[in-house]
Order: structure tokens, then C-alpha cells, then sequence
């Protein structure tokens, strides 16, 4: 019995069974924390292979955020991924989803941005102003805020607002002339209340201080008063309205104003609005139309005279015009380039249908 004792309270044996007891506490800790990482590895892995095809909800995301602690940023590209291939509802909720969640001010301005942003791209235009305006209560110094805001503003013909938001822009030192001068022309365009001839007189007053507006006066006058416009043919850059000048109908052509310019006369000699064009003109593709007016006819038929819009500041070509730039938000920043086409006929036209 007293050998069992001594065999008992060994102090080796003790030491034995508590290194045991460590040893097999450490391996099911360990197992266990090898187990728990390989679940979290193939969850993860399984949320990126979902994102992969596109499929990972709003949740994932505020997921991917706070149990898995993946960047904020990482996240936001992760979202603009979805503007860049179109798709805006989706970054939408994804971005509506976050700002439940989020409560740091910095990141919370960011989704907003974002959103409002989207909202913007996606033609939700009063939403994407209630969420500028929102962002500016607790951030009215957001610059970008105030300039999409204007483009809203601008979209929806609020002019009032639109001036209030340019002025807020100066406020912050932020230039804006040609956005005021291009906001103050379309009010007095759009103004119900005011005459043409009072409409004409402010218009004008506007035009001889800011020469930019030469398109949009000239198109204001070929619409509401054509005698002005040839009147006033030489107070424009005859080159800036090319276009507007190849589309007037014959019937409404001054041609005894356009007889003393030979831009003017080479202009309507290629249209084949006259017989006969001068030598030559500092646009290479007027003088072969109104060469091949006096020449084959078969050729003439088949080429037309067709237009570009290059903005001024990035350098982008676009098929019409506008006068802000869909890239780049400039402000009456296209000039029109000329080029020959191919003249698509009415047989060829109803043929493609
Ligand atoms: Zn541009």
C-alpha cells in the first residue's frame, strides 16, 4: 500500500501529468485556432470568389469591413468597380448600405461624395442634389460638392440655384467667370417673363464683354432673329460656327452679306448654295466640295461636309455639341473641326433599316 503511495505522489509522475495536461491543452488550442483560421480562409476566399462573378450583396461588403477589418478604401473600389462597368444601382445600395455602418466623419463624407456622384451619373438628379446638400451641412467647404452640385442645378434649369451655388464657389476663392457668364445667358434665354427684343438687348450686352458666348448668341439670333444674325456676322469668329452656318436653310442665307467674305462664299459654294467658290480658304476640306462642285458631280454626291467637338481642355473629341464637356465638366470649351464624310443618301439610309 505504501509502495502505491510513493508511487502516487511521485513528483515526477506530477510533473509528467502536468506537462501532459499543457501539452495536450496546447494542441487542442492550437487545433483549434488552425480550424477556426481555415473557416474564416475558405469564407473569405468564397466572399472573393462571389465577388469574382459579381454576386456579393450589399451585406458582403459591410462583412468584408467589419468582421474581416478589409480597408475602407479597398472596399470604396471595390464599390466604383460596379460605376466603372455601368452598373450604378448596384454601387448604389452598396454605398447606402456602408453608411449605416460607418461611423467615422471622414469616411462617412467620402460615401456621400460617392454617392451623390453616382446618383449624378445615373441621371437621379434631385437625389444626387439631397445628398450634396446633406454633405455640405457638415462639410461646406467640399469644393467637389459644390461643383456637382452646379452641374445638377444646371441640368435641372434652376438657374437661381445654380448662380447661389456659383457664389458660394467664390466665396472659396474658386474661379467660376464663364460658368456665371454661361448660367447668366441661359436665365435670360429661358426667362418667360422677358420680350425677345429685351431678351436680344441683354444677350448682346452680354456677348460683347465675354466673346466665348459667340455660339450660344449665334444660335439664340438663327433661331429668334435671323436679320440680326446677318447683321452681325462679322462680330463672330466665322470659324467657331461652321456648322451652325453649313446647316442654315437656303432660303434663310444673306447671300449678300456672304458674297463679300470668301470663308462665307466658299462656305455655301461647297454646300453647292452658289455656283462659283474663291481660291482658296484656311479650310482644306471646304475648297475640295466647292472644287468638285464644278467638277464630277458622281464624286460630289457621294462626299459631305461633317463635324467634330474638341474640348479646349481635355483634348476629347465628341460628336455633338455641348456646352459643357460630358468628360471633363469644362464650361464652353469645344471648338468644331470640319471634316469630309461619306454622304449616306436616302436608299442607303432605308437599306440599313
Ligand atoms: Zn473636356
Amino acid at each position: 500500500m505504501d509502495g502505491i503511495f510513493i508511487d502516487y505522489y511521485d513528483p515526477l509522475f506530477g510533473i509528467v501529468v502536468f506537462f501532459l495536461i499543457i501539452f495536450v491543452a496546447s494542441f487542442l488550442t492550437y487545433s483549434y485556432n488552425i480550424y477556426k483560421e481555415k473557416l474564416a480562409r475558405s469564407e473569405y476566399k468564397e466572399l472573393l470568389e462571389r465577388f469574382g462573378i459579381g454576386n456579393l450583396d450589399e451585406s458582403d461588403y459591410v462583412h468584408l469591413y467589419k468582421t474581416y477589418n478589409l480597408p475602407f478604401d479597398s472596399i470604396m473600389l471595390l464599390a466604383s468597380s460596379f460605376v466603372h462597368k455601368g452598373n450604378y444601382n448596384k454601387s448604389i445600395s452598396i454605398y447606402l448600405t456602408l453608411l449605416e455602418h460607418v461611423q467615422d466623419k471622414v469616411k462617412k463624407e467620402e460615401l456621400l461624395e460617392m454617392l451623390g456622384t453616382t446618383y449624378f451619373k445615373s441621371g437621379f438628379l434631385r437625389r444626387s442634389v439631397d445628398v450634396f446638400l446633406k454633405l455640405l451641412e457638415f462639410s461646406p467647404r467640399n469644393t467637389n460638392a459644390l461643383k456637382y452640385l452646379l452641374l445638377c442645378y444646371e441640368k435641372l434649369k434652376d438657374w437661381d440655384k445654380a448662380l447661389d451655388t456659383i457664389e458660394s464657389l467664390n466665396e472659396l476663392k474658386f474661379d467660376t467667370k464663364e460658368e456665371q457668364i454661361y448660367i447668366m445667358m441661359q436665365k435670360i434665354m429661358n426667362d418667360s417673363l422677358l420680350t425677345y427684343d429685351k431678351k436680344t438687348e441683354q444677350i448682346l450686352s452680354i456677348f460683347n464683354v465675354a466673346k466665348n458666348t459667340t455660339r450660344l448668341t449665334a444660335q439664340y439670333l438663327l433661331i429668334y432673329n435671323k436679320k440680326l444674325f446677318w447683321d452681325m456676322i462679322y462680330q463672330f469668329e466665322i470659324k467657331d460656327i461652321i456648322d451652325l452656318l453649313w446647316y442654315i436653310q437656303f432660303d434663310d442665307v444673306n447671300f449678300d452679306v456672304v458674297k463679300q467674305n470668301d470663308l462665307l462664299t466658299q462656305i455655301y459654294s461647297a454646300k453647292g448654295y452658289l455656283q462659283k467658290g474663291c481660291k482658296a480658304t484656311s479650310i482644306v476640306d471646304l475648297d475640295i466640295l466647292s472644287l468638285l462642285n464644278t467638277g464630277d458631280k458622281d464624286l460630289r454626291d457621294r462626299v459631305d461636309l461633317g463635324f467634330d467637338f474638341v474640348c479646349k481642355k481635355c483634348k476629347k473629341t465628341h460628336p455633338m455639341y455641348e456646352p459643357r464637356c460630358p468628360h471633363c465638366h469644362s464650361i464652353l470649351s469645344f471648338s468644331v473641326k470640319s471634316k469630309l464624310i461619306k454622304r449616306m443618301n436616302i436608299e442607303e439610309n432605308l437599306s440599313l433599316q
